[in-house]
């Protein structure tokens, strides 16, 4: 990567997000379907990785000059030392300094260290979100997590002890338990487990069984590996109710935060904003066109290009948008999309908010998913695209 001073847009500041896809784990997890290997035990395929990033890197616009960046993957804490230290250092000679608004790194609680929180905090990482998923050793097992408990515990404080502003959990719900009542009451005791290490944003995720996952292949043999859904969508209102107890507000259907630690790079895939993917398996959005990288290592190269018809494009950010529990304001969504959403969806928008499944606010100026339909709002966003 060139060393050089971000720079600014005309106006002078800065816009979009830059994302960092790091496609190494030290173990695959039961249920996991993201783009990502066990590291290979001498770190050549890190070092690969990390020649293809700085190639990729060199043909990124010059003028980008992202507000908000995201390391994630894989797991970015388990790279091997020197190249971790080595993307820290480049991402922040480029697109650090002052303006950039958010730097996230993904992290497993079971491979962080004072070392590499340090190194983070040197490098402007502002936020670090952790995977702890459950508090249940029983559950992590389940799960084919690496870490226990008290190593999401260590993970916080140390986090905390290096300085790192902000940090973020990743709850997961939503598994088969021996009994309905095992199911929440673990439920309610990951939330306080959560909430008693005052993060400053909680993610929460039900459970999906992916093809091709060991979760998957249990599942085929006839094992039940989720909750059923009446089950799971009981959990996830507890977990809701649970937060908002805590003080933690919910801006997005799995996701809350303190006020004003919301994470502002999920929300520019949730508001149809810029940003620029590098990595294999990473995704952009730059003048207008989408782009996918494949999911191979230790090349990759763009597998798809795609310039949307814009009616189409502006249909699948008013789905994406409605994941944020404001909704869209009418404004807001004409200002993103050039487009008025009663031109584009008016009858369907109609119907759903005629059967309660969405609201419209303030005169039709504003509409939202109810409370009630957080859980099963893929209807609603089928009916929208
Ligand atoms: S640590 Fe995260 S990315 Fe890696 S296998 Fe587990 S769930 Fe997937």
């Amino acid at each position: 990567m060139k060393r050089k001073q971000p720079e600014r847009e005309s106006g002078g500041a800065r816009a979009g997000g830059l994302y960092v896809h790091v496609p190494f784990c030290v173990r695959k997890c039961a249920y996991c379907a993201f783009y990502s290997r066990a590291a290979g035990g001498d770190g050549r395929e890190a070092e690969s990785w990390w020649e293809g990033i700085r190639r990729e890197a060199e043909a990124v616009p010059e003028g980008f000059a992202p507000a908000t960046v995201f390391i994630g993957g894989g797991t970015p804490t388990s790279l091997p030392e020197g190249v971790f230290a080595r993307m820290l250092e480049a991402v922040a000679s480029r697109w650090g300094g002052e303006g950039l608004r958010e730097w996230t790194v993904e992290a497993n609680p079971g491979t962080l260290s004072p070392g590499k929180l340090r190194r983070m905090r040197e490098a402007g990482v502002t936020r670090i979100s952790l995977g702890a998923q459950s508090f249940s050793p029983e559950a992590l097992a389940a799960l084919g997590r690496i870490h226990s408990p008290g190593d999401i515990r260590d993970a916080v404080s140390m986090a905390r002890e290096a300085g790192i502003p902000q940090v973020s959990l990743d709850l997961m719900y939503g598994w088969a338990a021996a009994s309905a009542r095992a199911a929440l009451d673990t439920v309610r005791a990951d939330i306080d487990a959560a909430v008693a290490l005052a993060p400053d944003h909680l993610s929460a995720y039900c459970l999906e069984v992916e093809p091709g996952t060991p979760l998957a292949a249990l599942q085929d043999r006839g094992r039940a590996v989720a909750a059923p859904p009446a089950l799971q969508r009981r959990a996830y209102e507890l977990i809701r109710r649970g937060l908002a107890a805590a003080g933690f507000g919910q801006y997005e259907l799995s996701n809350f935060a303190r006020p004003g630690c919301e994470c502002r790079h999920n929300l520019l895939y949730w508001t149809g904003g810029a940003y620029i993917g590098l990595g294999p398996a990473a995704h952009s959005h730059w003048n207008g066109e989408r782009r996918g990288n494949s999911a191979s290592l230790p090349e990759w190269h763009v597998e798809f290009r795609e310039t949307l018809p814009p009616r189409r494009k502006a249909c699948e950010t008013l789905v994406m948008g409605l994941r944020r529990t404001a909704g869209w304001g009418r404004e807001e969504f004409r200002a993103v999309t050039g487009f008025d959403w009663v031109e584009l969806r008016g009858s369907e928008i109609e119907r759903l908010v005629a059967d309660g499944l969405l609201l419209s606010e303030r005169g039709g100026e504003r509409i939202r998913l109810p409370a009630s339909g957080f859980f099963t709002s893929d209807a609603v966003f089928a009916a929208l695209v």
